[in-house]
């Protein structure tokens, strides 16, 4: 009895698996493109998912934008050396943890780099180093620890002129984050939120199988140089690739060192596998601005967290867990 049990439902998923399809629809939200892709039965389902997590990704945008002026994060900003200003226990929550993770990366991933924002452009319009002056002054205005919540009134207060916050580093990983729980929540079983190349995967292709990711090496005309297999899992990139300047021949990342106000320099892509893609967002900021030695160091250090990094000599470094083969 127990083996025709057995039988049965093996045929009963093997049925439900060759029925099931992925839908996939493309758009630009949050100034990127994202892919998403449902494992479903049924079309019109599927549809509908794709609607409410393109729904959900705009929504979180239109609470992390500093460029909406509505925002409720352009109203913080506004109101830097003004006064505290009561923001949703969402946004509220949000900045609560980038400040862990802050704390976490001793400071190299923060919101208040965007204290620099203006300084620099990243669309190729440079010719020059900000003036040093500047730099320094906005250096001024950046620190995390200065953020002041109030978990009773939920406000928060930016206490300097000039201090910004900015969710460049984890906005996306946010979102892909809610707009897979939302799908979850609503039953559907496997799918990607893919964000320009950062990932964020739950259950299996129609076909059983785990979704596959192919790590590309920028040095070497992004070629994939390596595929992993993902459940349940985030893989989210940072690199100098894709946004930077070119100053004099250098080469510039839009991924600022708080303590300098420059750009960091070192690596040119941070690979980062995470449960949430929210960390792995903000945790490749971070690895970029500690460096190599550094940043593995810490990714050591964290459970259920792991990098691939690549340095600008081409070299790639992998956390302990991470095997690479080569193909
Ligand atoms: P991408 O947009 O390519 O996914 P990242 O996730 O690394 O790249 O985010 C880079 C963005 O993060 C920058 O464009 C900027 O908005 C913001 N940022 C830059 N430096 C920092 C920093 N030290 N801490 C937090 N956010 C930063
Ligand atoms: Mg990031």
């Amino acid at each position: 009895m127990k083996n025709i049990l057995v039988l049965m439902s093996l045929f009963l998923s093997n049925f439900i698996l060759s029925a099931q399809k992925s839908y996939s629809e493309s758009s630009i939200l949050m100034g990127s493109s994202f892919e998403i892709t449902v494992v479903a039965l049924d079309e019109d389902f599927a549809k509908e998912s794709l609607a409410i997590a393109k729904k959900e990704i705009i929504r979180i945008e239109n609470l992390i934008s500093s460029w909406d002026q509505k925002s409720e994060t352009s109203r913080i900003n506004k109101n830097a050396g003004i006064g505290a200003v009561e923001v949703s226990k969402e946004l509220f929550d949000l900045i609560f943890r980038a400040q862990q993770i802050s704390k976490l990366s001793s400071g190299a991933f923060d919101l208040t780099f965007a204290a620099v924002d203006k300084l620099w452009n990243f669309d190729g319009r440079e010719s020059e180093m900000p003036n040093p002056d500047a730099l320094k002054a906005s250096v001024f205005n950046i620190g995390y620890q200065l953020i002041e919540l109030n978990e009773q009134s939920l406000t928060v207060f930016l206490p300097k002129k000039g201090m910004k916050i900015g969710f460049g580093a984890i906005g996306k990983g946010y979102a892909a984050d809610s707009a897979k729980q939302l799908l979850v929540e609503r039953g559907v079983l496997g799918g990607i939120i893919n964000a320009s190349g950062d990932m964020n995967t739950w259950g299996t292709k129609p076909d059983g199988s785990s979704w596959t990711i192919g790590i590309v090496n920028p040095m070497n005309n992004k070629k994939v140089f390596s595929w992993f297999s993902l459940e349940h899992n985030a893989v989210v990139t940072s690199g100098d690739y894709e946004k930077f300047t070119q100053i004099n021949g250098r080469r510039y990342s839009h991924i600022i060192d708080p303590r300098t106000g420059i750009p960091s320099q070192g690596i040119v892509s941070c690979t980062i596998f995470a449960g949430k893609a929210e960390l792995a967002d903000a945790i490749a900021t971070a690895i970029f601005v500690m460096g190599v030695e550094s940043g593995l160091f810490l990714i050591d250090q964290l459970p259920d967290i792991e990098a691939i990094l690549i340095d600008d000599s081409g070299i790639i470094h992998c956390s302990k867990n991470i095997e690479i083969e080569e193909n």
